[in-house]
């Protein structure tokens, strides 16, 4: 059962650390919504919700969770070694791991999910303007991509659903 045992620690610390870091499911939701609303007539908040949850129970989702945020909180406390510590920290736009590491969220449910992905990446609405405010002094490189990618996920698995296929 340690097997059993390690995939609940996983999952309990990246919900926890998620929490932690700001970041509730009800503002993932909202941006699931924001992405669906006008494909699907009488979308719920509740559906979305469901949706962010089934993708937060994927153990490469939290993998990439846990990482990404271990990565943010690291360089926020300047524990990092240089250069990786300057590059996270101010968030250079030339990293890109931050985005690679998302799209491994992305890659769960298809192909549609990169197209998700990129348009909120660009509009950054709700808890995405937050997580990008340079000025608060917290580190969300990693985590804004993370997000960006579990709604784009949410937003596949739904829209999947929705026109008759099953993908967990
Ligand atoms: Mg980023």
């Amino acid at each position: 059962m340690a097997d059993n045992k390690a995939v609940n620690l996983t999952e309990e610390t990246a919900r926890r650390w998620l929490k932690e870091r700001g970041v509730e499911i009800r503002d993932i939701a909202d941006l699931v919504f924001y992405l669906q609303e006008k494909y699907h007539k009488n979308l719920s908040i509740e559906e979305c919700i469901e949706n962010v949850e089934r993708v937060l129970s994927k153990r490469e989702v939290q993998n990439a969770i846990i990482t990404g945020i271990q990565l943010d909180v690291l360089a926020e406390k300047k524990m990092l070694e240089e250069p990786l510590q300057s590059i996270i920290a101010v968030d250079e736009s030339l990293y890109g791991i931050d985005e690679i590491l998302a799209f491994s969220i992305v890659n769960v449910y298809g192909s549609i999910g990169f197209t998700n992905y990129g348009y909120v990446d660009k509009q950054k609405p709700g808890i995405l303007a937050r997580l990008n405010d340079k000025s608060t002094g917290q580190c969300h490189t990693f985590l804004d991509d993370i997000v960006g990618a579990i709604a784009a996920a949410a937003s596949s698995r739904l829209a999947h659903r929705a026109a008759g296929g099953d993908r967990g």
